[in-house]
């Protein structure tokens, strides 16, 4: 069979752009090494930057219906001390577990026509081509939705050499004595972690912490939460990198594989989910613009996206990276409570419509083709 498009990855990014493209009428096929339903390091906060995208394709209904937890404040802690408490003001952030929403986003877009084949692996791209552990597949335009590690990317020369990164995150499903509905952000010597219930009965534990340290994440565990017990952990890095360049017209990366986010202000999965949108209509419009100016268009609103959010997300990982200024600068976040809860209510709050551009989507002349309704 002949295809459009081929996804790399069926994490959020992939499967929103499936959805996106499948249902413009586009023969769309995701390539996912793993078998789904998979678990994900990950916080699984979703940001309620969300929900507009759902919403415009008509899947907040059944978002709706996902087990999930709803988030009610955001608890700041210094070495297991709380330092500011701050209860979200209208819109709550939701968990949802990785398994249950990746699954949940890939049906979706298999319903809109998106042909899926699970435990793939991508190992090759040449040219139109592309090789993976069972047969090659072909399609003028390759999607990279493949993470923070995506060998999409680096065939395609669209990475930069690989840069060290000197912290590692973890993260288990942990048994842990009720933490109310907060989520809790603990700042310590070596890093910080993220607890937070998932949905009516589990708890998630996500730890960043200095690759160089000695001590192991159930240790640091143990040392804030002496009564927890937990499931084997599992690790990911790099936690930060560059931006790398988001398209070369033939292959468009989004999510994770395009550009990584600090952890700690949990905007990824609304970040991979935007950025696939964005990137689905830009390479539907390319009969229209071109493909010249369908790229130079989508890497511009892929900058602007992020933009202000990365400025922000930026400060964030500045401030965590090094034990020392972590410590002072929670030493003076004590004393200026309110300015931990200005910004966890900035980074929840809803996206500004693009009215610069006629359909709002992100491309700079309206559309030739008529957006499909959901
Ligand atoms: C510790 C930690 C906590 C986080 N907490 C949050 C949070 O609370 N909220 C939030 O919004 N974000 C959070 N994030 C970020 C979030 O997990 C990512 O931003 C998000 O998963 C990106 O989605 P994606 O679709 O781009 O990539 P992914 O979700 O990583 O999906 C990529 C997919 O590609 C597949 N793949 C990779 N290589 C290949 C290959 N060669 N062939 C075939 N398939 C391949 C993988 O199996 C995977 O399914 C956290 C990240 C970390 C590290």
């Amino acid at each position: 069979m002949k295809y459009d498009v081929i996804i790399v990855g069926a994490g959020p990014g992939g499967s929103t752009a499936a959805l996106v493209l499948s249902r413009a009428g586009k023969r769309t096929l995701v390539l996912e090494r793993s078998i789904f339903p998979r678990s994900k390091v990950c916080g699984y906060s979703l940001n309620p930057r969300c929900w507009p995208i759902f919403q415009k394709y008509g899947l907040m209904q059944r978002f709706n219906q996902l087990p999930h937890f709803d988030i009610g404040g955001f608890t700041l802690e210094q070495e297991g001390t709380p330092i500011v408490r701050h209860s979200f003001r209208a819109q709550r952030t939701r968990t949802v577990e990785r398994g249950v929403l990746d699954q949940w986003l890939a049906r979706e877009a298999q319903e809109a026509g998106a042909i899926y084949r699970f435990g793939v692996t991508v190992k090759g791209i040449v040219q139109r081509c592309v090789e993976t552990s069972s047969g090659n597949y072909e399609a003028p335009i390759i999607i990279g939705a493949d993470g923070r590690n995506s060998i999409v990317a680096r065939l395609s020369h669209l990475s930069h050499p690989s840069e060290p990164c000197g912290r590692v995150a973890w993260q288990a499903f942990v048994d842990v004595p009720s933490l109310g509905d907060h989520v809790h952000m603990n700042v310590f010597p070596e890093g910080y972690y993220g607890v937070n219930r998932i949905d009516a009965t589990r708890t998630n534990i996500t730890i960043v912490m200095s690759a160089a340290t000695k001590a192991t994440p159930q240790e640091i565990m143990h040392r804030y939460l002496p009564e927890a017990t937990c499931q084997p952990w599992k690790s990911v890095h790099p936690i930060s990198r560059r931006p790398w360049e988001v398209t070369n017209g033939q292959t468009w990366l989004v999510g994770d594989a395009a550009r990584i986010l600090e952890p700690l202000t949990g905007e990824g999965i609304y970040s991979a989910v935007a950025s696939a949108e964005m990137a689905a209509q830009h390479i539907l419009s390319i009969p229209e613009v071109g493909v010249t100016a369908a790229a130079a268009s989508y890497r511009r609103q892929h900058r602007r996206l992020y933009g202000s959010r990365t400025l922000v997300n930026s400060m964030v990982r500045w401030a965590l990276e090094d034990s020392l200024r972590s410590t002072r600068i929670m030493n003076m976040l004590r004393h200026f409570p309110s300015a931990v809860s200005h910004m966890v209510e900035w980074v929840q709050s809803p996206a500004k419509p693009n009215t610069q551009f006629a359909n709002g989507i992100g491309l700079e002349k309206p559309l030739a083709y008529p957006l499909f309704q959901p």
